[in-house]
């Protein structure tokens, strides 16, 4: 399907560092450069319903920042993302509201494309739809229950049977989270696992393709019979299929790390054997409300659109989330929006002068700072060193201001 209009990318001088970036699987800062010639990422991408909130948008803002460092470091960027449009959450939500899922996916992906654009996120090479990838996905399935990695199971009351990979085939399994099982039970049935299901050879055995039943939608699976993929399954096909593995960066919100990028890695082991999936995952941080994590389930949801149709400059959201650490956790309140536009306002002051303070010093730090772990909070602080030096006349440069708002707008994504 098609993504979002990409934002000009000003060229600025110089070449920036090699990102080093937290590795999940790895536990540590690792260094982050394209193993071949191009930089491949994938990052998963929304459910459509109730996006875009702030906890989306900080993910997908993070993720615009790495591949802004990618591209400074001079290298070229193929990146994936898909939308998850096959859904239980999708098809409740239709249901509730007496909606068709299709339009319901529809009024959301494109809400979720003003809020991208309105973010200044570059958008993915490829933007790929499940429904669109349902014959490919379930193609995948198949290869793994020819190769006796998966396994049926009769749905209770209905004919036709669901389609489960058997964990015991794969020794990669756990790679990626490093988790015990305790640790990952403790969390898998909140995040669309099923471990009480009856017959499963193993409680973490994922689903891979769900049977069709009465008043679910459906669709033509051939030896698999009527069905769905399942969550899982369609990242790792997608990815198969439009990225090739390994690839360089998985990535997405820090409550995709088990199950889900475990089950895609551990997938794509049993179509692929022996080969990596990602050679690095990233995770965002959750973002809170309230007292609680932003979610569906809890209702509170600050959603990037609500906050456009109340004036708010996409910006000053912009500037927001790149004022908090990626890998932190941290609570949004309207005291975030007063300070992130206030600080805007002294940038475009110091911006506007005849004169500011020399630009080199600022561009380096900024560099520095983003390769640094994505430090975005000190690279927003040196900006505002930058900007309070300019306001007090310090600076003597006629040329400053043009090389900072480039370098903003190139490497924060923040255009001024
Ligand atoms: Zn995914």
């Amino acid at each position: 399907m098609i993504s979002w209009p990409a934002p000009f990318l000003p060229r600025i001088p110089g070449t920036g560092p090699t990102l080093h970036l937290y590795d999940t699987s790895a536990g540590q800062v690792r260094s982050l450069a394209p193993a071949g010639r191009v930089f491949t990422m994938y990052v998963c991408g929304i459910t459509p319903y109730d996006a875009t909130h702030l906890g989306h948008a900080a993910t997908y803002v993070t993720f615009d920042v790495i591949q802004r460092a990618i591209r400074d470091a001079g290298h070229a960027v193929r990146y994936v993302q898909n939308v998850t449009d096959v859904d239980d959450p999708l098809f409740e939500r239709a249901d509730r509201d007496g909606v068709d899922f299709r339009d319901l996916a529809r009024w959301e992906i494109d809400l979720f494309r003003e809020d991208m654009t309105a973010l200044a996120v570059l958008p993915p090479d490829e933007y790929v739809g499940v429904e669109e990838s349902v014959p490919m996905i379930a193609g995948k399935v198949l290869e793994l229950l020819e190769a006796g990695l998966a396994y049926r199971l009769p749905i209770p009351g209905a004919d036709g049977t669901d389609i489960y990979l058997d964990l015991a085939s794969e020794p990669t399994f756990g790679k990626v989270s490093g988790w015990s099982r305790e640790e990952m039970m403790a969390v898998y049935a909140d995040r669309g696992g099923d471990p009480d299901r009856p017959g499963k050879r193993d409680a973490f055995d994922p689903l891979l393709w769900r049977g069709a039943r009465a008043g679910e939608p459906a669709w033509d699976g051939g030896p698999l019979g009527p069905g769905r993929p399942g969550w899982h399954i369609e990242c790792t096909a997608i990815t198969l299929e439009h990225l090739g593995i390994p690839f360089d960066l998985n990535g997405g919100g820090s409550d995709l790390v088990f199950p889900h990028h475990e089950m895609s890695a551990t997938q794509a082991f049993g179509l692929h054997g022996d080969v990596t999936f990602a050679r690095h995952y990233a995770h965002q941080a959750m973002v809170g409300y309230h007292g609680a994590k932003m979610s569906k389930s809890k209702g509170n949801l600050v959603f990037v659109s609500a906050l456009r149709r109340d004036g708010v400059d996409p910006m000053v959201i912009r500037a927001t989330l790149l004022d908090h650490h990626y890998r932190t956790d941290w609570e949004y309140t309207d005291a975030d929006l007063e300070r992130a536009t206030a600080r805007l306002d002294r940038w475009r002051a110091a911006l506007s002068g005849n004169a500011a303070a020399a630009a080199e010093p600022l561009v380096a730090t900024i560099r520095e700072r983003v390769c640094d772990d994505l430090d975005t909070p000190g690279a927003l602080a040196a900006v505002d060193d930058w900007a309070q030096e300019s306001l007090a006349g310090k600076g003597t440069d006629p040329t400053a201001a043009g090389v900072v708002a480039r370098t903003l707008d190139a490497l924060l994504g923040i255009r001024l």
